[in-house]
């Protein structure tokens, strides 16, 4: 029996008027009940396009949720298991408009099947009924593989060799692995248990974790090598904040969203502000306004965009949220310089932006507006216009003029003999589930050379 309806089974979540005033998760989940019937909405399509076309990691979407609508929702889960390490984490922060939801046949004469949320709710399922951990450990077959980076390339690409039995130690500069799931993605998207749980269940399958150690200061390449690591994978993220380049923004005040966010997830340090301008219109902004609304003390939030709300690349559903949440969205409109007193910000001068006509590439240009400078009334500033590559550690790994690593596109090989990079460090910002994705095909080439 299929669920004909052409709308999406709604899943709770708390209050936009509470919510603002905690970190705790926004969206609480389907009930079995309310995933049921979700699934039923799935047309069990022959061609799923869902999978071949929108999921990177090619999760057997059809028939996970087939089992959902049996209610064998463990068997559901291992299904999921069998291609993902973090489905609680997809669930949650995948872009799914834009992948498997995007393809989604019922999208075309209604809304897509809740693809996301039903994996998450298969997750939590697990979580809770079963024993927590995803997999026993494989049998070992006493060879070593390092990773480098804890993001959800290095945890993608550690969990896909773990469970062919190979001894994968995951190295992280960061105190605390997970990397931009644990520092860079806000409580109220991704729970700091929910992480914790998926990093425990790749402890599980035998995944080793050294935090605090860096490559190029603590380690090289070459000293893994020599310590009997036969391949060795970077997946070290593109963490770089580029900054506005502006008049002022030296000032106290001006954060990068990185900065801001690390704070905010891992030690519940906040700026002291009342009225915050997040500058900038991706998924990062995003996250970084709506923690911004959480900040104790916080009256009033900005987002700055240079474009029109039609080109904002962040997900529409979190754009939709932050304003829910209070936040006031400030569209073409470019900042011009920080205004500080004593050394600290005391405004945001801003200038009116108009839209050029598409150039080649389909791409409309902004533009200043003369005599249209105004100021912005805030005290604190957010920088999240975008971050680049900090690769200068990875020895003998080429890299281009951008310092990104280069890599064979079909096996994800470096130009250093036995290492393999995948995620931001090569493509520069993308999603983690694009990341997960090169973390997982890298594997199956590291496993390739290490079995030559
Ligand atoms: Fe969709 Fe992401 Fe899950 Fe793939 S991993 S099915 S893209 S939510
Ligand atoms: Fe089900 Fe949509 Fe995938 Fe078809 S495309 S199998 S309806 S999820």
């Amino acid at each position: 029996m299929i669920n004909m309806s052409k709308v999406k089974t709604r899943m709770p979540e708390q209050d936009p008027q509470v919510r603002v005033g905690n970190f705790d998760e926004v969206a609480t989940g389907y009930t079995e009940e309310m995933a049921v019937k979700e699934a039923l909405r799935c047309l069990k399509c022959r061609e799923h396009p869902c999978m071949t076309k929108g999921c990177p990691i090619s999760n057997r979407i059809p028939d996970f949720i087939e089992k959902i609508t049996e209610c064998e929702f463990e068997e559901a889960y291992q299904i999921l298991n069998e291609t993902t390490s973090l489905p609680a984490v997809c669930g949650r922060v995948c872009p799914q408009y834009l992948q498997c939801e995007g393809k989604c046949v019922r999208g075309e004469k209604g809304r897509p099947v809740a693809i996301g949320a039903l994996e998450r709710f298969v997750a939590d399922w697990h979580r809770h009924h079963a024993d927590g951990v995803s997999a026993e450990a494989a049998e070992s077959n006493g060879v070593k593989a390092a990773v480098i980076g804890s993001g959800p390339a290095g945890l993608a690409c550690a969990g896909e060799l773990a469970k062919k039995g190979y001894t994968v130690t995951v190295f992280d500069k960061n105190v605390l692995p997970g990397g931009v799931l644990s520092y860079g993605i806000p409580n109220f998207r991704l729970p700091g248990e929910i992480l914790q749980n998926e990093l425990d269940s790749l402890k599980a399958l035998g995944v080793i974790f050294e935090n605090g150690k860096e490559l190029g200061k603590d380690f090289t390449i070459e000293s893994l090598k020599s310590e009997g690591f036969k391949s060795v994978f970077i997946g070290n993220g593109a963490g770089n904040s580029i900054r506005l380049e502006i008049p002022g923004q030296e000032l106290s005040g001006v954060l990068a969203a990185s900065a801001f966010l690390f704070d905010v997830n891992l030690s519940n340090k906040y700026p002291s502000a009342e009225k915050i301008a997040v500058i900038g219109g991706g998924n990062v902004a995003m996250d970084a306004c709506r923690a911004a609304v959480r900040v104790p003390g916080a009256k009033k939030v900005y987002v700055v965009y240079r474009r029109s709300a039609a080109e904002m690349p962040a997900d529409p559903a979190e754009v939709h949220e932050a304003e829910a949440e209070g936040v006031e969205f400030i569209y073409l409109t470019g900042t011009v310089e920080v205004i500080g007193a004593e050394g600290k910000v005391t405004g945001l001068k801003c200038q009116k932006m108009a839209l050029t006509e598409p150039d080649a590439s389909g791409r409309r240009k902004p533009v200043p507006v003369p005599d249209s400078e105004f100021v912005l009334d805030v005290d604190c500033i957010i920088e999240a216009i975008g971050s680049g590559s900090d690769n200068e550690c990875a020895d003998g790994v080429d890299t281009s003029e951008k310092g990104y690593i280069i890599v064979d596109t079909d096996t994800f090989a470096t130009s250093c003999e036995g290492v393999f990079a995948g995620g931001d460090t090569v493509t520069g910002p993308k999603t983690v589930i694009a990341a997960m994705g090169a973390g997982r095909k890298a594997a199956a080439s590291m496993i390739e050379y290490m079995e030559k």
